[in-house]
């Protein structure tokens, strides 16, 4: 297991397994804690009510968790619609089944929105761990949010 410590005071990085189960959870990757940085289904915190750790570290992060939600949506809708045609077949119920894709293509993304959501924080803090900075910063928003409460 990879030790990340800075300083001697900072708590050990988890392991990818720990943090992509962590994220399925809706629980924060890096803390393993809720109140994370989601608020309710959509939305989202500055930072880890928690940890204190940034969800917007980098510019463009908003596009992983879109990219990982079209993926997932494409693949289930097309799982779908292949069990749909070998299940109806020779006689597809067209209007059915276009409905039935069109509402999965609705419905899918926002159901998997805070999963891809969480599961891409995971992925972006083990491809570029935090560092000592952004864990000081952290660490100063939490001792200030608890100052100002
Ligand atoms: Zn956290």
């Amino acid at each position: 297991m990879e030790v990340y410590t800075i300083g001697g005071m900072n708590p050990t990085l988890p392991s990818p397994f720990q943090m992509f189960r962590r994220a399925i959870a809706l629980k924060c990757p890096m803390c393993g804690r809720r109140p994370s940085t989601m608020r309710r289904w959509l939305g989202h915190h500055e930072r880890c009510r928690s940890c204190g750790i940034r969800w917007h570290r980098e510019h463009g992060f908003e596009l992983g968790p879109i990219a990982l939600n079209v993926v997932i949506t494409f693949f289930t809708l097309a799982v779908s619609m292949v069990v749909a045609f070998v299940a109806t077949a020779p006689d597809f119920p067209v209007a059915t089944l276009t409905a039935s894709m069109v509402a999965g293509a609705i419905v899918i993304p926002l159901v998997a929105y805070p999963f891809t959501y969480m599961l891409w924080q995971a992925f972006d803090l083990q491809s570029h761990p935090p560092t000592e900075p952004e864990i000081a910063e952290a660490r100063e928003s939490l001792q200030k949010s608890c100052s100002d409460a």
